[in-house]
């Protein structure tokens, strides 16, 4: 059994077949501002988890296809923003009509450093946005996560919002209530987890897709290492 769909050709065939499906493409941002619509909209949402210049290939397709991405970014994971080779990489993000989110498991990091929590969110999202403007959040956690980072969000959501000025964070009710989720995970190896991308497209439902650039291959599954 070939378990090889996680490939660049595999993603630009089912964003073409999306677009022929009559979806629309929008960031998490303006599908927030939209106010989380119910119409063929297709949210491609990216987590730039670990191996930074893996969003290479996607950055390609997004502007071949004219397809605004939203990317969500670590700023104490394992690859550093300012490094420049990979700040160039995130400045094509945003030089494109795609958008950049933060991405932090600071609870996490918190625990294990002794640090207060709040703080190391602030100084995170205030590094990230010395570099680009950030709207959005979504928490990370790793494949042996001690703790997870969503139900701090959720508990201190309405003052983070407002002291941060965020408009959004990844997993509010709003928008997985309105959208299929569809994303690939280990299972433990890589796979769909609830359906795949035309099967989702062929309900005609909205589409919060998330996908994980380290996954995905031009050539084969090692060739950025
Ligand atoms: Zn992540």
């Amino acid at each position: 059994m070939s378990n090889n769909n996680f490939t660049i050709d595999y993603l630009r065939d089912f964003l073409g077949k999306a677009r022929s499906n009559g979806y629309r493409f929008l960031t998490l941002k303006d599908y927030v501002a939209e106010g989380c619509p119910t119409d063929k909209v297709f949210v491609l949402r990216l987590d730039l988890d670990i191996k930074p210049q893996t969003i290479k290939p996607f950055l390609v397709v997004s502007r071949e296809m004219n397809i605004p991405m939203t990317v969500f970014i670590r700023v104490a994971g394992p690859y550093n923003i300012f490094w420049y080779p990979t700040y160039a990489c995130l400045k094509q993000i945003n030089a494109a009509k795609s958008e950049i989110g933060f991405h932090t498991a600071m609870v996490e990091w918190a625990k294990i450093n002794n640090e207060d929590t709040e703080s190391v969110f602030a100084h995170e999202l205030a590094a990230l946005r010395s570099l680009f403007p950030v709207a959005g959040i979504a928490p990370h956690r790793d494949i042996n996560y001690v703790q997870n980072s969503l139900p701090w969000i959720n508990e201190n959501w309405s003052h983070l919002k407002q002291k941060y000025n965020i408009e959004y964070h990844a997993y509010e009710d709003r928008i997985l209530k309105n959208t299929l989720y569809v994303n690939e995970g280990l299972s433990p190896h890589l796979g769909w987890r609830q359906m795949t991308p035309h099967e989702a497209i062929a309900t005609g439902k909205p589409i919060y897709m998330l996908l994980h650039p380290h996954w995905w291959f031009q050539d084969n599954p090692f060739e950025a290492d």
